[in-house]
């Protein structure tokens, strides 16, 4: 029998790991298509930035980017993957903080009227490759 919560848990495990899985295709594709134009013949490292509102789990990221490149010239290429802190800036009171918890307020004056100046950002630093 599936009670109904562990049918909905189910499904926020796999709509995660999805997650994961959609970014890696998009940046092994970007990866390839770089190492093509510059007629490399293997890729030996990848250098990936996520912000941290991006919400990646590195080791599955990495795990989807190994499955996807196995048959490419990336297969043994060394995954390297920064986390960029979430920065934000206060509108009312016009400070840069950096968001430390999940605590979406003002470090100094407690607003939430915030902008996001780093954390959603999600891109490849440097592909190397010979
Ligand atoms: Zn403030």
């Amino acid at each position: 029998m599936i009670t109904c919560h562990e049918f909905s848990f189910q499904g926020f495990v796999n709509s995660l790991i999805m997650h994961e899985i959609r970014i890696a295709e998009d940046l092994s594709a970007i990866v390839l298509q770089a190492a093509r134009k510059e007629n490399l013949v293997r890729v030996t490292k990848v250098s990936i930035s996520f912000g941290q509102l991006v919400q990646i789990v590195p080791d599955i990221f990495e795990f989807a980017f190994r499955e996807i490149v196995k048959n490419t010239i990336a297969r043994k290429a060394k995954v390297d993957i920064e986390i960029v802190p979430v920065k934000m800036n206060c509108n009312s009171c016009g400070i840069d903080f950096q968001l430390t918890d999940n605590n979406f307020s003002c470090s100094v004056c407690g607003s939430a009227d915030l902008n996001i100046i780093n954390g959603k950002e999600l891109f490849i630093k440097s592909i190397e490759g010979e």
